[in-house]
């Protein structure tokens, strides 16, 4: 595979969820220089290596979702970009959807049965909401666990060490479950 990054410069953030160990490595056998920085500090660096980049498109190996296309039908893909990850249409160039890419959390959205995602605001703060957005408007800003209020039937949310109701009015709380490593 020749990604044409043969002495460049590839400033990878180790922080940022997109460029993981595994593409650094890839970008390294091409012959590219990979810089790993562990802090935002090198922030500069990082856009000036996008910059670059610009215009070329790099080929990195493609991992399948299981989102499927809703122009073309294919199965879309995940990338990696500088805002992390994201996914799509292998059919580019002819197909050129992308739809940004959301952790599934393993918990079903208690007003559709779809998935819960974890997302972020504008701002970067973390909450969590239903994957059929805006279909259903399902968020919480803490993290479901998957249990159950065993009072009101609703979601339970992790708080620090505590599971409290979803539901304010109920108000029901018990201590987390401590988990087995
Ligand atoms: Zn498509
Ligand atoms: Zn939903
Ligand atoms: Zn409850």
């Amino acid at each position: 595979m020749d990604l044409g990054l043969k002495d460049k410069v590839v400033v990878c953030m180790s922080s940022a969820s997109g460029f993981g160990k595994g593409i650094a490595t890839e970008f390294a056998r091409e012959g590219a220089k990979v810089v790993v920085c562990t802090s935002e500090a090198f922030k500069a660096e990082l856009d000036q290596a996008e910059k670059d980049l610009d215009g070329e498109r790099i080929k990195v190996p493609e991992e399948e979702s299981d989102v499927v296309c809703e122009l073309c039908g294919r199965r879309m893909v995940i990338k990696y970009g500088p805002h992390g990850r994201f996914l799509a249409c292998p059919g580019f160039p002819e197909c050129r959807n992308t739809k940004p890419y959301f952790e599934k959390i393993g918990v079903a959205c208690p007003k559709c049965g779809k998935d819960i995602v974890m997302k972020k605001t504008k701002k970067g703060r973390k909450y969590y909401g239903c994957i059929d957005n805006p279909e259903c408007d399902f968020m919480v800003w803490q993290k479901p666990s998957g249990e159950k209020c065993p009072r009101c039937g609703k979601l339970l949310l992790e708080k620090g060490n505590k599971l409290v109701c979803m539901d304010e009015q109920c108000g029901y709380v018990k201590n987390k479950p401590t988990e087995e490593k």
